[in-house]
């Protein structure tokens, strides 16, 4: 098997100074968008070589969610654009295309993981079949609100 390419693999978590999103590359090493502040995240060695998230580096939680990286713009768009072509389509074919082409969009976002607990994201790493979507019961210890899109409808 392959390693796994990791070039593109980050680590979004909240800053400890501010609490802004600082950016972590593999070699551990983050620096705040905002505030500047450089911190470091100690990487076990096998997160670099399977590419697999264990825990949160953040905050050391094993309690981690899967979910597609997600454009809601990109989204809602496409439907905007189908109910506005509803009309003039025959049967209001377009509202069914901009399902379709919806659930493709969907299919081809990549996953992120992301932490319960900090909320760090992480972008490019394999996929941990122990990691479920996201789960509001387990949300609701972490007292954190499901992310947008996750709500149930009504
Ligand atoms: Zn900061
Ligand atoms: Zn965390």
């Amino acid at each position: 098997m392959s390693p796994r390419s990791l070039a593109r693999a980050e680590i979004a978590f909240p800053c400890p100074r501010c609490g802004k999103e600082a950016v972590c590359a593999l070699d551990g090493r983050a620096r705040c968008r905002s505030c500047q502040a450089e911190t470091s995240l100690a990487l076990p060695p096998e997160l670099r070589e399977t590419g697999v998230i264990e825990s949160c580096p953040a905050c050391g939680s094993a309690c981690l969610y899967v979910q597609r990286d997600f454009n809601q713009k990109a989204g809602l768009a496409v439907v905007v654009l189908g109910a506005f072509l509803a009309p003039f389509t025959p049967y209001y074919s377009s509202l069914v295309v901009a399902a379709l082409v919806d659930a493709a969009l969907y299919a081809m976002l990549p996953e992120i993981t992301v932490c319960y607990r900090c909320h760090a994201h992480f972008r490019g790493f394999a996929r941990n079949s122990r990691h479920q979507a996201f789960d509001l019961h387990l949300a609701e210890q972490y007292d954190v609100h499901p992310p947008p899109g996750t709500e149930p409808p009504g």
